[in-house]
């Protein structure tokens, strides 16, 4: 595996308003390391107990956004240094990542998960959902959490047609939100949608951050 080779492919086919989240969940420290050599700084893991190993014993610059289900018990492990959290889910992990954000004096950025695929899973909100935590606006009292945008992942299959359908619909969820109840809030600019798979139909459809892992680090264990 050419971490460094890899990682420069996938940059090179970024457009400049892009980032990239290397998702290195499962992938050892050296793995991350080369990644790091070669000038990543964004990474993606999604187990709370992994990541803390990691962030001890990696270079501290390192910003790590938390991609997976967080249960609301493991917050607190990973408030002190978390850069992103980029999959709540509900409002009520909301609540207690500020609710851990201000014990340890933060304000930490956050990026609302919605369910855009076919597929059954259990975690995101639906777009009335979500829609209607943030009207009802008791989100905007969280001081010491601020909404990024949205996230979402396509059904896993290789029907083009379908994923760019409901990267669109992600799109079109958030333009609606940005003119909408979001209206004047600043922080509210991301789109995090695209993996190894679809990466390039998620920047089609307007992603601006993609979450991409085993096309870097190589398959998982
Ligand atoms: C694992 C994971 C990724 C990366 O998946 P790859 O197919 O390896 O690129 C992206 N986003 C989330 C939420 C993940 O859990």
């Amino acid at each position: 595996m050419d971490i460094q080779k890899n990682l420069e492919e996938v940059l090179s086919q970024l457009p400049p308003h892009v980032r990239l989240v290397a998702v290195s969940k499962f992938h050892p420290n050296e793995a991350i390391e080369a990644a790091y050599a070669a000038g990543q700084r964004i990474f993606g893991e999604s187990r709370e107990q992994e990541l803390n190993l990691k962030q001890a014993t990696l270079p501290k610059d390192i910003e790590w956004h938390f991609i997976g289900h967080l249960q609301t018990n493991k917050v607190k492990y990973i408030a002190p240094y978390i850069a992103m959290i980029d999959a709540v889910d509900s409002y009520k992990l909301l609540v207690e990542i500020n609710r851990q954000a201000a014990r340890c004096g933060r304000v930490i950025p956050c990026l609302l998960e919605l369910h855009i695929a076919e597929e059954d899973t259990k975690y995101g909100f639906t777009f009335e959902s979500c829609r209607q935590m943030l009207e009802e606006g008791k989100w905007r009292e969280l001081e010491n959490v601020t909404i990024h945008g949205v996230m979402g992942m396509a059904t896993n299959t290789d029907d083009e047609t379908e994923i760019r359908r409901e990267f669109g619909s992600l799109r079109s969820y958030f333009n609606e939100l940005k003119q909408t109840v979001m209206n004047g809030y600043e922080p509210f600019r991301e789109i995090s949608m695209g993996m190894s798979h679809d990466y390039l139909l998620a920047i089609g459809e307007g992603s601006t951050m993609v979450r991409v892992g085993s096309k870097i680090f190589g398959e998982r264990e």
